[in-house]
């Protein structure tokens, strides 16, 4: 019998939707496609994003030390693990639920709270380029920047955000319980949100005020379980040439090589497409065998199949 073929899967915005009911509904049809591809016999461990759950979280929290003096402000890191608890629940509770409704009945689920080590050095550090949470006015912003120290950036003609760093993932500091449960047949969800950033400090890690890519984290997450595939589910089918532009092609399948080229070029709009492919390449470079895939929630069966999505390989 062949080895199961072990899937990590990190789910974009569209999987998890934008505010509390609409994730209700997305994780629903989120746990249908993950199970999809465990009836398909693979092995599956789930790796997410948080936008717009940390934006919230950040807001409620912000609102709380307006309602109470005694409140300090809360640590972005302390925002992104309550984001982890929060998706993690919904995950996990739609998955199980769906596992159960298809006779599914010895693969527990389970949210591992994971803590990815930054870099204090990273550059990342240095120019905050990540917007979260909602948009304010000038007058606002000023007000956040000087209470909290946010920085604060206008953001194409819609008002002012908030802008935080995204330095990449170093180490998953719960890597070797995570690879326990994985190797013992549980469905896991970890590295959400990319991850709590930390930075070492002895035997302290102490929480960094940043947000990490998912798309780099879930990367980083496939190498130290020695998957076979990662698969990014994001908004589109496949990955373009010239994204929204005349000459615009779609691609089924491309190598290490061609896509440095394709990067280099410019095609991958950076803070979306753009680390994906970064993400893949990477993947797909780090070992023979390994496969990227891009594509819809929707599609995952069908493009592990070969059938659509764009496949990165060596
Ligand atoms: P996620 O929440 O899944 O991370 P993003 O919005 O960050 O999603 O990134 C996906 C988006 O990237 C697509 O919806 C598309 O609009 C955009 N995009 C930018 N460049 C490309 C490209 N070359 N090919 C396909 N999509 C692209
Ligand atoms: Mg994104």
């Amino acid at each position: 019998m062949s080895k199961k073929k072990r899937i990590v899967i990190a789910l974009g915005g569209n999987a998890l939707g934008n505010t509390l009911p609409e994730q209700m509904k997305a994780v629903k049809i989120t746990a249908k496609a993950i199970v999809d591809l465990i009836e398909e016999g693979c092995e599956v461990v789930v790796a997410h994003g948080n936008g717009p759950q940390v934006g919230m979280v950040n807001n409620a929290m912000i609102a709380l030390t307006h309602e109470d003096a005694q409140q300090p402000n809360t640590p972005l890191s302390v925002c992104v693990a309550m984001s982890q608890a929060y998706i993690g629940y919904d995950l996990q509770n739609a998955l199980r639920e769906e596992m159960l409704n298809r006779g599914i009945e010895n693969i527990p689920v389970a949210t591992m709270i994971t803590q990815v080590r930054v870099d204090p050095e990273d550059p990342a550090f240095a120019s905050p380029s990540k917007p979260i949470g909602k948009f304010v006015s000038e007058s606002q912003a000023k007000i956040m920047e000087e209470k909290f120290n946010y920085i604060m950036k206008e953001d194409s003609g819609r008002g002012y955000r908030r802008v935080v760093a995204s330095p990449k993932p170093v180490e998953i500091i719960e890597i070797g319980t995570i690879r326990t449960m994985v190797e013992s047949g549980d469905l896991v969800i970890a590295c959400g949100g990319g991850g709590i950033p930390v930075i070492r400090q002895g035997n302290h890690l102490k929480g960094a005020s940043a947000v990490i890519d998912k798309d780099f984290a879930s990367c980083l997450l496939a190498k130290e379980l020695d998957a076979d595939f990662l698969i990014i589910l994001t908004a589109v089918e496949q990955v373009a040439l010239n994204f929204g532009k005349p000459e615009e092609t779609w691609l089924s399948d491309v190598s290490v090589k061609e896509a440095k080229e394709y990067i280099k070029e410019g095609h991958f709009a950076p803070g979306s497409m753009l680390p994906k492919v970064q993400a893949a390449v990477d993947f797909a470079a780090s070992k023979p065998g390994r496969t990227a895939l891009i594509t819809l929630l929707e599609k995952s069966r069908d493009a592990i199949q070969g059938k659509t999505g764009t496949m990165f390989h060596l």
